[in-house]
């Protein structure tokens, strides 16, 4: 591990000073660009009798309030087609990418070019991160279309200089298997679902997946690579080494992932700050508490965001890095989304453990669901684990609760179909279901 490592090391093993600085920089470029126009950036200036000028240092941030997906949303509807945090001239529009949350509408954010050129960079960075190198073959099993994952990948592999097969998630799974076998692919990108329901397919296939190439697995889109018992059976059912990133429509495709250190995602600083804030109070926490992450563009030209509050949770260090990286970490990845926590019965949890207990059974699929009452809200009065099982397993179901009550805290219902009863999907899994 180290430098040679890196794909840009004066950036990614800068000093904590010299990344301090340089992020200052940026902010008080952003800010003046913000506020140089009428509109939501102004307004909230002059809602705190701040100046742009006044935005200086990462203090002085905190002096704005948080963004939250409905500010941005409701300033679209207010002053369409856009809103008026886009803030660049439009003949520099070049993409426009909608969110993909489940609820509400969506939220549409504009790249300019200077932004698909940054984020090209942002994401080569990543893919180098994991490992990829010139000539990999890269297996894009991401979406294409109104999803930001697929597109930035492809760009980012381009710039590495590797070849892509754009198999994007229409291409039927046993197709998927066709391609790693017949095309040499070394890299795959999916969602982990997706990630899991190919290396059940060559599974099915007898294909042992010590006879492929591929070597490497990137997967994105929703949290479980770094949960360890999915990152086994990632690993092992596919015979990689595989490595997790995050991004937000909002924010970036990409903007934190893993290293060779697998020790957290690394947040690329150079391009947000992150901060952490306690999700009642909106104050920022200790480093290493567990709070709302908060993120603020440096240098994204057509639809910044300042303080975007992202509803995702994480624990935060600055803590130095076996790879050299110093740029900080989210030390178990992202814990949890805010809408996704359960509270039942006293006891709140999110999918993500459910999922490491259930994947840590053997004779259990990778497939679950949460069944939880209709409505909306956190507080729920039912709330059924759903699972397959292979072939008849005695004991399994007793052992699985026991297994649950010590993750969670509590006991949800059970109930055990066969094999393949769920549908598996090759986008984000749906883990919870109101039903
Ligand atoms: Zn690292």
């Amino acid at each position: 591990m180290g430098r040679g490592q890196m794909l840009e090391p004066a950036i990614e093993a800068a000093s904590r000073d010299e990344l301090r600085t340089l992020q200052e920089a940026r902010l008080s470029a952003q800010i003046a660009r913000c506020a140089a126009s009428p509109g939501i950036y102004r307004s909230r200036l002059d809602s705190v009798g701040a100046e742009p000028e006044d935005i200086r240092s990462l203090e002085d941030l905190e002096r704005l309030p948080v963004l939250t997906k409905e500010d941005l949303r409701d300033d679209q509807l207010r002053h369409p087609p856009f809103g008026t945090f886009v803030v660049a001239d439009p003949a520099e529009f070049r993409e426009l990418h909608p969110s993909t949350g489940t609820t509400g509408m969506p939220v549409s954010t504009i790249w300019s070019a200077a932004d698909v050129e940054t984020i090209a960079s942002v994401t080569a960075r990543t893919l180098w991160q994991f490992g990829v190198r010139p000539g990999d073959v890269i297996q894009n099993a991401f979406a294409y279309g109104l999803w930001v994952a697929g597109l930035s990948v492809h760009y980012g592999a381009a710039r590495i200089g590797c070849l892509v097969v754009p198999t994007g998630t229409t291409t039927p799974t046993a197709r998927q298997v066709e391609f790693l076998r017949a095309t040499g692919s070394t890299v795959l990108l999916a969602t982990p679902s997706y990630g899991l329901h190919i290396a059940e397919a060559l599974d099915e296939d007898s294909v042992d997946p010590a006879s492929l190439p591929l070597r490497i697995g990137c997967f994105g889109g929703e949290a479980g690579a770094e949960n360890p018992s999915t990152r086994a059976k990632l690993e092992a059912g596919l015979g990689i080494d595989a490595f997790d990133y995050y991004g937000l429509a909002e924010v970036g495709p990409t903007f934190a992932s893993e290293c060779e250190a697998k020790a957290g995602i690394h947040v690329a600083e150079d391009y947000v700050v992150v901060e952490c804030l306690d999700a009642e109070t909106r104050q920022p926490l200790p480093e290493g508490e567990l709070g709302v992450l908060v993120f603020t563009h440096l240098t994204r030209e057509a639809s910044p965001v300042i303080r975007y509050w992202s509803n995702d949770y994480a624990r935060l260090s600055t803590e130095r890095c076996a790879c050299g990286r110093t740029h900080l970490r989210a030390v178990d990845g992202i814990v949890g989304r805010h809408d996704d926590l359960v509270v039942f019965r006293g006891a709140k949890f999110y999918p993500s453990q459910v999922e490491k207990v259930v994947r840590s059974f053997a004779e259990l699929s990778d497939e679950f669901r949460i069944e939880v009452d209709a409505g909306g809200g956190t507080l729920v009065e039912r709330c059924t684990v759903v699972c397959e099982v292979r072939g008849e397993q005695d004991g399994v179901e007793q052992q699985l609760r026991q297994a649950l009550r010590t993750e969670l805290g509590v006991t949800p219902e059970l109930r055990l179909g066969p094999y393949g009863s769920l549908e598996r999907s090759t986008f984000k899994a749906q883990r919870i279901v109101r039903v």
